[in-house]
């Protein structure tokens, strides 16, 4: 299997600081990171972290919010977030609304605070109102960090991105060719979440080097959810034979956009991530993600889906009893795992694991 070292956050962090650059903490899920990339910012991603804890976080939540924003609240009010000049806090879901309002009617912490509304739904005037909504924290930036990038300077690392989603997308779709485990491939996709773009993408092409033309012999699975937290969860899919052939999780293949039309770089942004692949944050509808499902299934091979779901997490339940049906209508096998991502894996989990995985090689035999 392929290797291939990966920076930590903390080494990412303080090259950046080195080169003269801000930091920004940025909380789940969609934002646009050519925008904060432009004023010459690096974007760190906090998904949690996992086996946070959560204790400190306690006092503000109620018992019923996700891990996800716990942990996220811990680790600021730890301090571990000090280093960073910016936070921002996309509206996903209510519990991050919830985040961001804690942050700036409580805590008023000394970072600058940006807050992302977004919007539901594909259509344009969704387009046009995310574009006013980046316009704004644009200008907020601009304030902050005393200049204003040109449009030129936009597009230029739009484009960046977009090219970066293009050969995310071709590695998704030759991933029974990439000689790496479930674990390691999602290492490197998730390293997007804090590295450069010209790190992450010259990480992407060795691995393009090193696809080969067998194929692994292994059952497919697609993984959806927020995140794969604690990462062992893939050792144990990977131990019975299987593999993650694609996914549909939040920090991963949700975020993969396509290209924008616009030549105005504000809308080609929210253009990107209103019209990127269904999302239950986002409000798609039940047919487009059932549709998305099983697209993902049809490109992959894959024999079944794992619904990979953060405890409290009222987005992602609201999906699960419909789109169970429908699936199981199109002969589409699921299991429902329920997961705390400070807490480690259940040995429930892994027997349930074991036993959908398990079925899924019998019948493909
Ligand atoms: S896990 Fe669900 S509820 Fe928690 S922050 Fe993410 S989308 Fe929101």
């Amino acid at each position: 299997m392929l290797h291939i070292d990966i920076p930590s956050r903390k080494e990412v962090i303080e090259k950046a600081k080195s080169e003269g650059k801000k930091i920004a903490a940025i909380y789940p899920i969609h934002y646009p990171r050519e925008l904060f990339r432009s004023f010459n910012i690096q974007p760190i991603e906090v998904w949690g972290p996992p086996k946070t804890d959560t204790k400190k976080a306690n006092a503000h939540l109620q018992s019923y919010i996700c891990s996800v924003v716990q942990s996220g609240l811990a680790f600021y009010l730890e301090k571990q977030l000090d280093i960073a000049d910016i936070i921002a806090v996309p509206h996903s879901c209510d519990s991050l609304q919830g985040l961001g309002s804690i942050f700036k009617d409580f805590i008023n912490p000394k970072h600058e605070l940006i807050t992302i509304y977004l919007p539901r739904e594909k259509n344009k005037e969704n387009v046009e109102f995310l574009s006013n909504e980046l316009k704004r924290i644009y200008k907020q930036l601009s304030e902050f960090c005393g200049f204003s990038p040109s449009s030129e300077k936009l597009m230029e690392e739009i484009k960046k991105e977009e090219e970066i989603d293009e050969i995310v997308d071709k590695l998704y779709r030759i991933r029974e060719n990439l000689p790496l485990s479930s674990r390691g491939f999602y290492a490197i996709l998730r390293s997007r979440e804090y590295l450069s773009p010209d790190e992450f993408k010259s990480k992407l092409e060795y691995i393009l080097l090193h696809a080969s033309k067998g194929r692994l012999k292994k059952t497919g699975v697609v993984f959806s959810g927020l995140l794969p937290e604690p990462m062992e969860i893939f050792d144990i899919i990977d131990e019975m034979d299987c593999f993650v052939a694609m996914d549909d999780m939040a920090c991963c293949m949700r975020r993969v956009y396509g290209k924008g039309n616009s030549d105005d770089p504000f809308e080609r942004m929210a253009e990107r991530i209103v019209n990127g692949p269904p999302d239950p944050t986002k409000g798609n509808s039940f047919n487009e993600r059932f549709g998305f499902l099983k697209s993902l299934i049809e490109i992959s091979g894959a024999k079944g889906i794992v619904f990979y779901n953060v405890k409290f997490c009222e987005p992602e339940y609201f999906y699960h009893p419909i789109l169970k049906e429908k699936l199981s209508k199109a002969g589409i096998k699921s299991l429902i795992i329920e997961t705390d991502i400070n807490e480690p894996i259940s040995q429930q989990t892994i027997t349930r694991i074991k036993a959908f995985t398990e079925m899924l090689r019998e019948n493909e035999q």
